[in-house]
């Protein structure tokens, strides 16, 4: 992208004004002064800096995680392996954070953003976005386990939220909620007698795992997602 785009898409100014502040000299890809508008940048990797401050991670972004079992939705982890070694070099890791979390066994997908308000937006009640499992069950349902799922079950003191069953087969379903309890979908199964064998997100909002193969990642926008 050329270096006057990226700063007026920064904030820095109007295309005019970040003309000026190039000109003047006030800016440094990665370490040297930059001499023109024209210049082209990798957002991902050069570092732009203006005032002291750094501009490259500035600008929102949201990836997709086809998420393995046996890594934990975390930053740091002392003991396992977290959700950020499966993000590949071409990923800007500073400020990135996941979405959310998946347990440890889950699979499928999980969003990363360095973009607090929007992650605060993909994780409210309130805006109920759909986050759709792929449950493998442990017993066979029966009907009447589908419509209290649907109802709404109660998870240790909370009841959830009416979600919607799809049934594969008997021990077989994709379960939609709204929200995202710790645990919930584990849960929601004990609740009703059951117990989840296997666990998989394939779809959150609007963005679903689709072709993604097991490790994959991509960059997607926001109106994918919500
Ligand atoms: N519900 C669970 O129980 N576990 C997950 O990882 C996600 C939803």
């Amino acid at each position: 992208m050329r270096l006057d785009k990226f700063l007026t898409e920064c904030g820095v100014g109007t295309r005019s004004q970040v003309k000026d502040i190039i000109k003047k000299g006030e800016i440094t890809v990665n370490g040297k002064v930059a001499k023109t508008p024209k210049e082209h940048i990798d957002e991902e990797s050069d570092e732009v800096i203006y005032n002291g401050e750094n501009l490259s991670f500035k600008s929102n972004r949201y990836y997709a995680l086809y998420k393995l079992a046996g890594y934990v939705t975390a930053l740091e982890d002392r003991r396992d392996k977290t959700v950020m070694e499966l993000l590949p070099d071409w990923v800007n890791t500073k400020k990135l954070f996941p979405v959310g979390r998946l347990d440890k066994d889950t699979e499928g997908l999980l969003i990363f953003t360095n973009d607090g308000k929007a992650s605060h937006e993909m994780l409210s009640p309130k805006r109920h976005v759909d986050k759709t499992y792929y449950v493998k069950l442990l017993e066979e349902i029966q009907d009447d386990k589908v419509k209290l799922l649907e109802r709404g079950v109660d998870i240790g003191g909370y009841v959830t939220k009416p979600s919607k069953v799809q049934i594969i087969n008997n021990t077989e379903i994709l379960l939609t909620i709204s929200e995202g309890r710790f645990h919930q979908v584990k849960k929601m199964m004990v609740a009703v007698d059951n117990k989840v064998e296997y666990l998989k997100r394939v779809q959150f909002g609007e963005l679903h795992l689709g072709d993604m193969k097991p490790g994959e990642v991509r960059e997607v926008d926001l109106a994918d997602i919500i």
